[in-house]
């Protein structure tokens, strides 16, 4: 895979002011790929590199900080993990802290998606928390049990050291008896240990072998006309609050650690709506939220 230069918004070259170049290029082989399907490695393999050969990007702080300050000055979080993820080595995760150091200087903090494939030190954990990232892992009825066990104990951890931690679960409406058990297991876990929680609604190539395990009563997607989908499906969970970072204004930040923090009608600030429910698709098919258009095409940075 090729180095980039770890730089952060449009004027850098990203497609959104809200990303920043993933620290890593590249992530799982192409047999190991979620749910076998992964925009990001479709597009590389269509450029002819190897997905699974990961390498870690170039940084020079100089050139990061000039990036930062090309930011909208309104800029307040850039995700990390969009194309690849920082959880693969030591050398991913500390960069990543240090990343957060120099953002924290700027008033910026990092929403990191993961899918915790090795564990940061309680030293990074300690940063990141201190620079206010929030922590997203992602957990799906597929995962295996100690896949799901490590990225919770990830959630558990940073939460110790007053991170902020949230379970993002990607969901589906499964016709195996063991999926729909996993994943009201997930959902259980969340309610019971007070968490604010995501969820981020699965989408499957139509000729993915997974749609076998699926419910017949899903939908096309209205963006991806090659993808099926069910929205969202844990809607009836108050718990479920936070959308994709593609229904997030530039001013978001989760201050708030638990969901009973939320009490009394507090907001969190920054939510602009979130995809569409199973129910709302039941009755138009092509329901949309104004964010489902703004997904990141993974569009390569310019630089
Ligand atoms: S972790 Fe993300 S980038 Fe890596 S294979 Fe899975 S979906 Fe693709």
């Amino acid at each position: 895979m090729p180095k980039v230069q770890i730089l952060c918004g449009k004027n850098s070259g990203l497609p959104f002011d809200c990303l920043m170049t993933d620290i890593m290029s590249g992530c799982l082989s192409v047999d190991k790929i979620c749910y076998g399907n992964c925009t990001a490695a479709e597009y590389w393999i269509k450029q002819g590199y190897d997905f699974g050969k990961k390498t870690l990007n170039a940084f020079n702080e100089t050139n990061f900080r000039k990036s930062i300050q090309k930011l909208p000055p309104n800029q307040k979080w850039l995700r990390q993990g969009w194309m690849s993820d920082c959880s693969f080595t030591n050398e991913s995760w500390n960069l990543t802290a240090l990343i957060s150091d120099i953002l924290n200087e700027y008033g910026i903090s990092l929403l990191i998606i993961t899918k915790a494939y090795t564990m940061p030190s309680k030293k990074t954990l300690k940063t990141l928390a201190k620079n206010n990232a929030e922590i997203r892992t992602s957990v799906s009825a597929f995962d295996l049990p100690k896949e799901i066990d490590k990225r919770l104990r990830l959630l558990e951890d940073y939460r110790q050291y007053d991170g902020t931690s949230v379970p993002y679960v990607m969901t589906a409406r499964y016709a195996v008896n063991d999926l729909v058990v996993n994943q009201n297991r997930i959902a259980e876990y969340v309610v019971n240990n007070d968490y604010i929680a995501g969820e981020h609604p699965l989408r499957f190539d139509n000729n993915n072998k997974i749609l076998s395990v699926l419910l017949p009563d899903g939908f096309q997607h209205p963006k991806f006309n090659n993808q099926y989908w069910f929205g969202r499906v844990l809607y009836n969970i108050p718990n479920f609050i936070l959308p994709a970072p593609t229904h997030l204004s530039e001013n978001y930040t989760l201050r708030f650690k638990r969901f009973s923090d939320l009490k009394d009608g507090i907001k969190i600030e920054g939510i602009q709506g979130n995809l569409p429910t199973f129910e709302q698709l039941t009755q138009n098919t092509q329901q949309y939220s104004e964010g489902l258009f703004k997904h990141a095409t993974y569009i390569i940075q310019k630089t």
